[in-house]
């Protein structure tokens, strides 16, 4: 395996343009991919030199992210306001600390495993992904970015460039939720939402499911649920029934596993709901 060391981002999109390359950013999850030969390509593009890549900025109500922006800089107050308070009690979640120093948000997507925060956050949130070759660029939906388990829209040719998540209003409570078994691993089942609330009723609810599906699950239903209505008990109770009984997607689960999955989903939407409301 060949071993490219990138200096600028030309260098990098040089190096995928053949296909058969791929992107070394913290390497939590390729490093383990290739020692397992998971994974063989015949080469690997290193960003870590690229100093561009670790650009975090805010401009016109969106936060952007480069590539090389680490999970533990959303531990920080690195982003502000009620974006940043959300990033902050989703990120601790992830992994475990030398696990947060080295991986990247960036690279979180890019892998798509289905149990990981990020790329919930991203689809819920309507972040967008700009995805850049040699030859141009484009940008993608979160939510229209993930097909499957570890699997994207991304071609083999395509860095993840930048990560562009919209900042939230004032008003809005986070809150996560997650079934984990031991610290160095990922969630068995999570949940996570962020909640705006104006004059003492919902205006917007955002709700995640983490490895509830293939793909991140955006819980819909529970969110029109809460739309409009006082942040009570019993809004909370009916927006965690939906989640698990319309939300979640349960189809490549064997049907004995089922309803333990559903029992999760409901226990942990109702504990990330009212968490965002004791956030507010
Ligand atoms: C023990 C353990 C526990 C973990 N627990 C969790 C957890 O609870 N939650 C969680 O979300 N994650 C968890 N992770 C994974 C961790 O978050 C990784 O950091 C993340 O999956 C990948 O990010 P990375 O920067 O390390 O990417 P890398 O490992 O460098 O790359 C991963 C893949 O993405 C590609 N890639 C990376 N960056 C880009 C880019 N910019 N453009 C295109 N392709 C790119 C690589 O080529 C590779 O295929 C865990 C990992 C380990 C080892």
């Amino acid at each position: 395996m060949e071993y490219i060391a990138a200096k600028d981002p030309d260098e990098v999109t040089a190096a995928l343009a053949d296909g058969d390359t791929v992107v070394l950013a913290g390497g939590q999850s390729l490093v383990l991919d290739v020692t397992n030969h998971a994974l063989c390509p015949a080469r690997v593009v290193d960003i870590n030199a690229v100093a561009e890549f670790e650009l975090l900025t805010e401009t016109e109500g969106v936060l952007r992210a480069g590539p090389l922006v680490r999970h533990r800089t959303f531990e920080s107050d690195a982003v502000g306001g009620a974006l940043g308070a959300m990033l902050r009690t989703v990120v601790r979640h992830i992994g475990h600390p030398p696990i947060r120093a080295r991986g990247t948000m960036a690279g979180s997507l890019a892998y798509a495993h289905p149990a990981a925060e990020w790329p919930v956050l991203a689809v819920i949130l309507g972040a967008e992904l700009e995805l850049v070759t040699e030859r141009g660029r484009r940008t993608v939906p979160a939510e229209r970015f993930f097909t499957g388990s570890f699997t994207t829209v991304r071609r083999p040719d395509e860095l993840l460039a930048e990560v562009r998540l919209p900042l939230l209003p004032a008003g809005t409570g986070a809150g996560f939720a997650e079934h984990r078994p031991a610290r160095a691993k990922f969630a068995e089942t999570a949940a996570m939402a962020a909640v705006t609330v104006v004059d003492g009723l919902i205006t917007t609810a955002l709700i995640g499911l983490v490895n509830a599906g293939p793909c991140p699950v955006r819980a819909r239903a529970a969110e029109q649920v809460l739309r409009g209505a006082p942040f009570s008990d019993a809004a909370i109770r009916a927006a965690a029934e939906a989640a698990a009984e319309l939300d979640a997607d349960l189809s490549a689960l064997p049907a004995g596993d089922r309803p333990a999955k559903q029992r999760a989903v409901r226990m942990l939407t109702r504990r990330a709901l009212t968490q965002a409301r004791e956030g507010l």
